[in-house]
């Protein structure tokens, strides 16, 4: 990496620290040619995409949100916050996986109604109910016959 300084080629890492928190690696290198130093970081490059909502509007993915809407469906049902934590983590890896800038809102309740499914009917039924704004009884019968299934 070239120096900030006298933008010299060669820089030398004269120390590595992993942060408190172990989410960064502070680098303190040092100029060949004029000595002096400098701190870089390296950080995992973690871009959700973003969301398209219905409407068109594109929003910032956030972690409370979801999580905010599992723990709306998870109310009073007997699933651990370690389950819900990982159910969090795979939904995570699995938007970072898909590699793409913009991503339907639908296309993210779809792959919390299907870790839902895995951790709780009673919870999948309702976020599943509300997410799909079901307009009739027939249709909520449906998805709880598709469940009991
Ligand atoms: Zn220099």
């Amino acid at each position: 990496m070239k120096c900030p300084f006298c933008g010299h080629s060669e820089t030398q890492v004269v120390e590595t620290r992993v942060s408190e928190d172990g989410d960064f690696i502070r680098r303190r290198r040092q100029c060949h040619s004029c000595e002096k130093r400098f701190t870089t970081y390296e950080r995992p490059d973690v871009t959700f995409p973003a969301i398209v909502k219905k409407d068109g509007r594109r929003i910032e993915y956030e972690r409370v949100k979801l999580r905010a809407s599992m723990n709306l469906a998870l109310r009073k049902r007997p699933v651990s916050t370690e389950q819900i934590d990982s159910a969090v983590e795979r939904i995570e890896e699995k938007l970072l996986s898909l590699g793409v800038r913009e991503l339907p809102s639908n296309r993210i309740g779809e792959l919390v109604m299907r870790e839902l499914k895995k951790l709780d009917k009673v919870a999948y039924v309702r976020f599943a109910s509300v997410y799909r704004s079901f307009e009739d009884i027939d249709e909520f019968k449906t998805l709880v016959d598709e469940v009991r299934r």
